[in-house]
C-alpha cells in the first residue's frame, strides 16, 4: 500500500497444509514445494533476506492427537518433528534452484540440520542464504505461528509474511459470508476488538508486544510473495 517500504529482512510463515496437494495421499507435493521455492527465488532477487518457518499440519497436529487420547507433550514433539520434514523438503527444492539454504532446528539433530543459533542464523541471512527454522520453538504447547513471531523478534525481521489460503483478513468468514470485506490493513487492537483470528493468541500477543507487523496473504497465486514484499495491494497488513 501507500508508503510501503521494502523490508530488509522477513520471516515467511508457511503452513504445513500448503505443501500438500489437495486430495493426494502424499503429505508433501514436491511440485507444490517447487512452486513455492520459485516464488522465494523471485523474492530473493529483490535483495530481501528471507527466513522461513514452516508448520507441520500436513503430517500431524499435537492438539488433535491429544484430543484423541495421546499425551499432549509427546504429540507436540511429534508435530515439531513433522516440521523438520517440511523444512528439508523446502531446502531441497530451493537448492535445486541454486539457492544456498541452511536448516536450523530447535531440537538438535546434527546429522540433518544445524542447531538453532541466533547469531549464526543472522550471519547466514547476511550472506544471502535462506534460513529455515525447523522444529518450531522446541517446546510443546506452542505453534509454528508463535515460532514465526519469536524468530522474527530474535532476528529483527521487519515483517512476518503469513501465507494462508485466504488473501487477507476479513471482517467475517469469506467462506461463509459472500459480503465479507477484506481489510487492506488493520491495527492489532482493532483485530482484537473485532475478534478477528489472525494467529493463535500466543503468537498474536508476541507480535503485538514486540511490534512485528504481520502481512497475511495468499501465496497460492504465483508472484504473490514478491508482490507482498513490494507492497502491492494484496493481503492485509496487521500493524501497531
Ligand atoms: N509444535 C509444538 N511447538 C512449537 C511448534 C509446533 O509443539 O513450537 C507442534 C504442535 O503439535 C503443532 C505441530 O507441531 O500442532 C505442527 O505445527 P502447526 O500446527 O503450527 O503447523 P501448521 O498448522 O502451521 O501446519
Amino acid at each position: 500500500g501507500a508508503g510501503h517500504k521494502k523490508p530488509r529482512r522477513v520471516v515467511l510463515k508457511l503452513s504445513g497444509e500448503a505443501l500438500r496437494e489437495d486430495g493426494s495421499q502424499d503429505n508433501i507435493s514436491p511440485e507444490i514445494v517447487g512452486k513455492m521455492a520459485s516464488q522465494i527465488v523471485e523474492a530473493l532477487k529483490e535483495g530481501v533476506q528471507i527466513a522461513i518457518v514452516v508448520g507441520g499440519g500436513n503430517f500431524w497436529r499435537g492438539i488433535s492427537a491429544s484430543n484423541r487420547g495421546m499425551e499432549r507433550a509427546t504429540a507436540d514433539y511429534m508435530g515439531m518433528l513433522a516440521t523438520v520434514m517440511n523444512s528439508l523438503a523446502l531446502q531441497s527444492m530451493l537448492e535445486e534452484m541454486g539457492v544456498e539454504v541452511r536448516v536450523q532446528t530447535a531440537i538438535e539433530m546434527k546429522n540433518v540440520a544445524e542447531p538453532f543459533i541466533r547469531r549464526v542464523a543472522i550471519g547466514h541471512l547476511e550472506k544471502g542464504r535462506v534460513v529455515i527454522f525447523g522444529a518450531g520453538t522446541g517446546n510443546p504447547f506452542f505453534s509454528t505461528d508463535t515460532t514465526a513471531a519469536l524468530r522474527a523478534s530474535e532476528i529483527n525481521a521487519d515483517v512476518i509474511l503469513k501465507a494462508t489460503k485466504v488473501d487477507g483478513v476479513y471482517d467475517s468468514d469469506p467462506a461463509k459470508n459472500p459480503d465479507a470485506v477484506r481489510f487492506d490493513d488493520i491495527s492489532f487492537h482493532e483485530a482484537i476488538s473485532r475478534r478477528l483470528k489472525v494467529m493463535d493468541s500466543t503468537a498474536f500477543s508476541l507480535c503485538m508486544d514486540n511490534n512485528k507487523p504481520i502481512m497475511v496473504f495468499d501465496m497460492n497465486e504465483p508472484g504473490n510473495l514478491k508482490r507482498a514484499l513490494l507492497g502491492a495491494d494484496i493481503g492485509t497488513l496487521v500493524h501497531a
